[in-house]
């Protein structure tokens, strides 16, 4: 009993990892409707352990069960997103109080490498890919610094839902090739000024940078979102 038990947990979680990976990078779109059953035959597993994953995406907000119309990926409205970055401003402020106390040399270290690679030019998907994702664990790392379990929890929830409006965004807005220069530009001297604030263990100077940081990409993906929305 205890044995099967085991198993049917980890299907689940390969079950789960392997549809996260799948919505989070634009293999199933936003909206698309999912077959349960078409999962299980490509992963090779039953349907108890899709099922399994499906109620927990749900649970975090990647997929919306309707009820009598199906499964679909996860969709969110302007409102959705001006409400996700709000949130998430309020706890990278709150992080950063005790990122600035408690961080240590190798995460600054690490801080450094990632402010460094963020300099690299971006030219193209792949080169973008790799900005975003060096970004993303930019933040992560001010949160994971902070030490607040909870806090990383409640962030990483959010996280979910921003790459949803990411990608809505991006496909959206296929003119954004043009700016990419001129926006990279401007979030660099923004993330420097976050990590020299925390060099300089400034709350008050870094709780303003994270703040215009994430007002101003909010205010590039509502744009984004509503020119061709
Ligand atoms: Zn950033």
């Amino acid at each position: 009993m205890k044995l099967r038990r085991l198993t049917r947990k980890r299907a689940t979680d390969e079950v789960y990892e392997s549809l996260r990976e799948a919505i989070l990078t634009r293999y199933f779109r936003p909206g698309e409707r999912l077959q349960v059953d078409e999962i299980a035959d490509k992963l090779g597993v039953s349907l108890t352990p899709v099922r399994h994953a499906v109620q927990q995406l749900a649970n975090e907000g990647l997929i919306e069960i309707k009820p009598r119309s199906g499964t679909f990926v996860a969709t969110l409205s302007i409102e959705d997103i001006e409400a996700t970055f709000e949130v998430r401003i309020a706890l990278e402020c709150l992080a950063a109080e005790k990122a600035i106390e408690r961080i240590k040399p190798n995460e600054l270290a690490r801080i450094e490498d990632l402010i460094e690679a963020l300099s690299q030019p971006v030219t193209n998907e792949e080169s973008l890919r790799k900005h975003e994702k060096a970004n993303s664990e930019l933040h992560q790392l001010l949160i994971d610094a902070a030490g607040n379990k909870r806090l990383a929890e409640i962030y990483n929830g959010l996280n979910a839902h921003l790459t949803i409006a990411r990608i809505h965004a991006a496909e959206r807005n296929e003119s954004r090739n043009t700016e990419f220069g001129k926006r990279f530009e401007i979030e660099q001297a923004e993330h420097e000024e976050i990590v020299a604030a925390l060099r300089a263990r400034d709350v008050a100077r870094m709780q303003s940078a994270l703040r215009a940081h994430i007002a101003r990409a909010k205010s590039t993906l509502m744009n984004a979102w509503q020119q061709q929305g």
